[in-house]
């Protein structure tokens, strides 16, 4: 079993980006990740060229100006930094799947993203840390106060033990495990009322050799009455000058589990609709679906929200277990909340909360 001080259950970038801050402040931890991977929700496909390897976010594709951390950590990393695409004419497609060009500008002009795809940003981090105290495929089942919190797998067998433990995990996917004594029933409402940034979308991403709308004046951004993908986006791979769409799909996620497949061939039909035949012919098609992964969605999380929730920490998941039980995923930012920014935010939001604890931390 790991003894230390502070637990970070989650390894996505908020538990990442706190799990480096505590080991600069010489604070001894661990971090649990139940998935075999880092991440959470930044996930990229790869796809090898012989240019290289072509990376492709499945979940978090932008950051913002005005988001004072990831910029930071994106310099602190070294990472290279390019402008969302967005020369070119916007595509539209009514209700009866007609095609116009010109209408409106790039929506998502402005926006960056990282060469490589995001997970440049959570394997930038995790090199930086100690990979003795990160630990993947542990998943936490159920916390018990004695104390110390122990925390326990699936099997009920205790796998950590610390002074304090953080929940960097969704709230709603953090109301799944048990907790003994069990936490206030207003704490468990709270949690579980906190809907999930983007848990219910699911993304498609078509491969191509190149670019080709570009050559025809389009910027690769759409938008759809018609489907299956409402918003579509250029996602081309600027280092290997392979060339991708991506789009957000419409149907809710329960229609989405049953017929997959069928939904991606619609995509593909879709991208030729709007952007010519050669869209036929991608090299490979990426289909994530996030409403179906439990450790990102719950099943109310299979109604997206409507419209950008407002978070932060709910009054009622403050001073948990004397203070000792933390919450610090994306959607307890206060001002950022639901955002890569949020994620790094909650991880600042937590070490000043530990720093009234643990003096060295201030
Ligand atoms: C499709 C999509 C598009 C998005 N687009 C953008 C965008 O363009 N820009 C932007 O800023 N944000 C975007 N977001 C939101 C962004 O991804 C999140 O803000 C951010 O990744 C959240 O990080 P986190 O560490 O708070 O949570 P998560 O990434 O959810 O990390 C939580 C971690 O906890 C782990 N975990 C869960 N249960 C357990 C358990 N029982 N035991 C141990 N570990 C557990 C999970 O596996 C996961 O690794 C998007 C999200 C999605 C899904």
């Amino acid at each position: 079993m790991l003894r230390t001080d502070v637990v970070i259950v989650g390894g996505g970038l908020a538990g990442l980006a706190l799990g480096d801050a505590l080991e600069r402040a010489g604070v001894d931890y661990q971090l649990l990740e139940a998935r075999p991977r880092l991440g959470g929700r930044i996930k990229t496909g790869f796809v090898e060229t012989e240019a290289g390897r072509a990376a492709f976010d499945l979940g978090p594709s932008w950051f913002w100006p005005g988001q004072p951390r990831v910029q930071a950590l994106v310099e602190r990393l070294g990472l290279e930094v390019i402008d969302q695409y967005s020369h070119g004419a916007l595509s539209f497609e009514d209700e009866t799947a007609a095609v116009s060009r010109g209408r409106g500008y790039a929506s998502m002009e402005g926006s960056y993203r990282l060469a490589g795809g995001m997970s440049t940003l959570i394997d930038g981090l995790a090199s930086q840390m100690d990979s003795d105290r990160v630990h993947q495929g542990m998943a936490v089942r159920a916390l018990r106060d004695r104390g110390h919190i122990e925390l326990l797998d699936d099997d009920g067998q205790p796998i950590a033990s610390g002074s304090r433990v953080i929940l960097a995990l969704p709230p709603r996917v953090a109301a799944k495990l048990s907790f003994e004594p069990s936490l206030p029933v207003e704490a468990m409402d709270a949690a579980a009322g906190i809907s999930t940034w983007m848990a219910g979308q699911a993304k498609c991403v078509a491969v191509y050799e190149t670019p080709f709308w570009q050559e025809m004046g389009l910027s690769g951004d759409a938008m759809s009455r018609f489907g299956p993908m409402v918003e579509i986006h250029d996602a081309s791979d600027h280092r290997t000058g392979k060339g991708a769409l991506f789009g957000f799909l419409g149907e809710a996620a329960t229609a989405r589990a049953e017929h997959a497949r069928a939904i991606q061939a619609a995509a593909i039909e879709q991208l030729a609709r709007i952007f010519g035949e050669q869209a036929l012919i991608p090299i490979t098609v990426f289909f994530q679906d996030w409403a179906t992964e439990h450790r990102t969605a719950t099943e109310l999380d299979a109604v997206p929200a409507a419209g950008h929730p407002t978070y932060g920490l709910p009054h009622a998941l403050r001073n948990l277990w004397d203070g000792r039980l933390l919450f610090g995923s994306t959607e307890v930012a206060a001002r950022f909340g639901g955002y890569l920014e949020g994620a790094l935010e909650a991880a600042e939001q937590v070490v000043e909360q530990l720093a009234r604890l643990t003096p060295r931390l201030g």
